[in-house]
């Protein structure tokens, strides 16, 4: 037994392609899933469930609610209703009758489906043209040999890809848990009983096949305290690694570039910006390393105190970084901090992944020589050729783009580096603490021009008229306007539910909290890029014709975003028609006007970033949420964005209006060995996790107690990017 069990746990780090049925070709397409060994394809996990239990007949589906039908495929056909349109129609029948099942942009189905399979479909009833339908509905095929992998009426639907389908993700993931069968719990026992957690083994089992959605849960409460364990135990480890032995910068906080950055500035801080300059100056002016959180809503003007955290560590001899997740914001950093870091002498350079390879070696030189004060960037910045002589202070911008690990790359370029990190995500403090480590915080609430008021307003789509006044009115005083286009392809899905002439289908696709596999998987980039492609030539040529208008999107090269960005910075373009690569930090203000269009294809989160854009300058600002939606759930949501203008309050809302149709939670976030954890929901395990970590480090620091050293290997292979997981 002894033997099998070391077995087991060795095979976890074996290649995925030691499992049955992955052959060359299907560990190609599961790489592109980001698996790689035995544990990365136990630990890839459904990201949905059809409850058969639940099953509703063709006969008992009631209109307007979500349900799972089982049937039998009686006909299955590819329809092309317009040139670049393909979907997919399937009449599913029953013993009761029958349903129409339309699928939207999986053309690949036809290979996948054929007339006479059995099939589970899971998704919101309509009626239209005298049949019971679905639109983009989960699709599984339930094939007579699945047997002994589905343990019970429960069907795991994992991620897949257009070369490896849901249900071969199935057998091949039952396949890996065969192979690690009875490893290792790294968990101690203590802990497991304390909690009544399952062993890990029945946890990876259960999660993937379930035989009943409350076993699902109860895996993933094993497996969320686990991934939130490791955390706060890494976390804890790094601080105390991180303060031990080299002695941090006391630095130099009111010297000569601090007071001529304070000198740059077009403008007086707020008070609240005063208080937050503060208490970073003085946290690093101390002996200790600082570990710094400002939490601040879109717009309340972080940047500007970062930028004293900069200047300081330059009168201080020292180097800084600067990190932020897109080329966009970085280089306008680059631009508006770095001019104000100029003035006050301070030596700035930029550095992104499209930087030239001569001009990169010639940065990354001057930095090595301690010729650039401050070095700010993209991801690159975590590249090797990045060493700074005597960095001081790392800042990460958005930092809840990033990883714990790519965090940790960052402050590891210097001895004992002061961090600071800039956010809008608006998180409790005790939150805070446990996922960041022992953090010291500082909240700016309001914009600095809180009397220039934001109106925001939702306009059906009939109306949008009226924003197009709006628009027209503000070009007219010299402003500028944004007009945003959906998000990738669930605009486009409504339009094309439409054009297939099922008008009142429309509202059934794209379910946010049920997405389609179209979604994820067809290459739906082209659509949004047309969407907004289309949206800016009628614009061009009617409503704005008398203006400049540009196209902005995330399929264009860096230069020509860069020069795009630079004509509507200057005011040389008047109108930007964008995609949603304006949603971070994007700088511009005069620009006072903001039409959304489909604005219920957005979260409020991304909508409430998206009208942070605007309102920068001293000008009143209009934002128009367009909306052709008539969901009662999607109006309500929209409804909030002209209640409020505080982002704590919208997440609180949006966070209520959540359904529990996904209880695996996102998993948007960076950190690579979070996999199941929903940060805002797991709040009461995140504090149990955060205590127990520091009890075990109480007693054991190093983790090397015989019991503990399992638990420390974990650790490292999900945050240290140690082993051949993560990256
Ligand atoms: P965010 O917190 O979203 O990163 P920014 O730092 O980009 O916000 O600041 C938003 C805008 O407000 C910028 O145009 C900035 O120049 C301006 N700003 C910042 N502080 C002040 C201030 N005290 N008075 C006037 N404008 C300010
Ligand atoms: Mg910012």
């Amino acid at each position: 037994m002894a033997i099998d069990r070391e077995k087991a746990t060795l095979a976890l780090d074996g290649p995925v392609s030691r499992v049955r049925l992955v052959s060359p070709a299907r560990a190609r397409a599961l790489e592109k899933l980001g698996v790689r060994t035995v544990r990365d394809l136990v630990t890839h996990f459904p990201r949905s469930y059809i409850d058969l239990s639940q099953v509703e007949t063709c006969a008992t589906a009631r209109i307007g609610e979500m349900c799972t039908i089982r049937g039998t495929v009686h006909e299955i056909k590819l329809k092309k209703p317009r040139y670049n349109l393909k979907l997919v129609e399937i009449a599913l029948v029953d013993e009761t009758g029958i349903l129409m099942v339309t699928a939207f942009r999986q053309p690949w189905l036809m290979d996948q489906i054929k007339a006479g399979d059995g099939v589970a479909v899971s998704g919101k009833v309509t009626f239209d043209y005298g049949y019971k339908r679905m639109t983009n509905p989960f699709i599984e095929v339930i094939g007579e040999g699945e047997g002994p992998a589905l343990a019970g009426s429960v069907v795991p639907v994992h991620p897949a890809t257009e070369k490896l389908t849901a249900a071969w993700v199935r057998r091949i993931v039952a396949n890996g848990l065969e192979e690690v069968e009875g490893a290792f719990d790294p968990l101690p026992l203590g802990l497991r009983l304390r909690y009544r957690l399952m062993s890990r083994s029945a946890a990876l089992r259960a999660i993937h096949f379930p035989t009943t959605m409350a076993e699902a849960a109860e895996a993933r409460r094993r497996l969320v305290y686990e991934e939130l364990l490791y955390l706060e135990l890494f976390l804890m480890q790094e601080g105390a690694e991180r303060a031990a032995g080299a002695a941090p910068c006391e630095h130099v906080t009111d010297g000569e570039r601090v007071g001529a950055f304070a000198g740059a500035l077009p403008f007086a801080l707020t008070g609240e910006q005063e208080r937050a300059r503060d208490d970073i100056l003085e946290a690093m002016a101390a002996p200790a390393v600082m570990n710094h959180m400002l939490l601040g809503d879109v717009g309340t003007g972080k940047t500007v105190v970062a930028g004293f955290a900069l200047a300081a560590a330059a009168d201080s001899g020292c180097q800084a970084l600067l990190l932020a997740p897109t080329e966009v914001l970085a280089r306008q950093h680059a631009e508006g901090l770095g001019s104000l870091l100029e003035a006050a002498g301070v030596r700035s350079a930029l550095l992104t992944g499209s930087t030239a390879a001569a001009e990169r070696a010639q940065i990354t030189e001057a930095f090595a020589a301690g010729d650039i004060d401050v070095l700010i960037g993209t991801h690159a910045l975590l590249s090797d050729d990045v060493r700074p002589v005597r960095l001081s202070l790392a800042i990460i911008d958005e930092q809840q783009r990033f990883g714990v690990d790519q965090r940790a790359k960052l402050l590891a370029k210097g001895e004992a580096p002061d961090a600071l990190y800039l956010t809008a995500t608006p998180i409790p403090r005790t939150l805070a603490l446990a996922l960041y480590g022992n953090l010291t915080l500082s909240y700016i609430k309001h914009r600095p021009h809180d009397a220039v008021p934001r109106i925001t307003r939702v306009l059906p789509k009939e109306r949008q008229g009226e924003a197009f006044d709006g628009a027209r009115a503000a070009l007219a005083r010299g402003e500028q306007v944004y007009v945003v286009c959906p998000l990738v392809g669930k605009g486009a899905e409504e339009r094309d539910a439409k054009a297939a002439g099922r008008a009142g289908a429309a509202d059934a696709a794209g379910e946010e909290y049920h997405p389609a596999v179209a979604i994820e998987d067809a290459d739906d980039f082209d659509d949004d890029v047309t969407a907004a492609t289309k949206e800016a030539e009628i614009l061009r040529s009617t409503t704005f014709a008398d203006y400049t208008v540009e196209l902005l999107h995330g399929g264009m090269g860096t230069e020509a975003k860069r020069a795009v960005m630079e004509r509507f910075r200057t005011g040389e373009a008047q109108v930007l028609v964008a995609t949603t690569v304006i949603e971070v930090g994007v700088d511009v203000p005069n620009a006072t006007v903001m039409i959304v269009q489909d604005a219920d294809r957005f979260g409020l989160a991304q909508l409430h970033q998206l009208r942070g854009r605007v309102g920068r300058g001293t000008k009143a600002a209009e934002v128009y949420l367009v909306s052709a939606s008539h969901r009662e759930e999607s109006l309500a949501r929209l409804a909030a964005m002209e209640t409020t203008d505080d982002g704590f309050e919208l997440a609180a809302f949006d966070l209520s209006l959540r359904r529990e149709g996904d209880i695996l939670g996102n998993r948007q976030h960076g950190a690579s060995g979070l996999k199941l954890v929903n940060i805002m929901r797991d709040g009461a395990v995140i504090e149990a996790a955060h205590g127990d970590a520091q009890a075990l480090l109480d007693v054991d620091p190093l983790l090397q107690e015989p019991d503990h050293r399992a638990m420390a290997r974990e650790v490292r292979l999900a945050f240290a990017g140690e082993g051949i997981v993560g990256g």
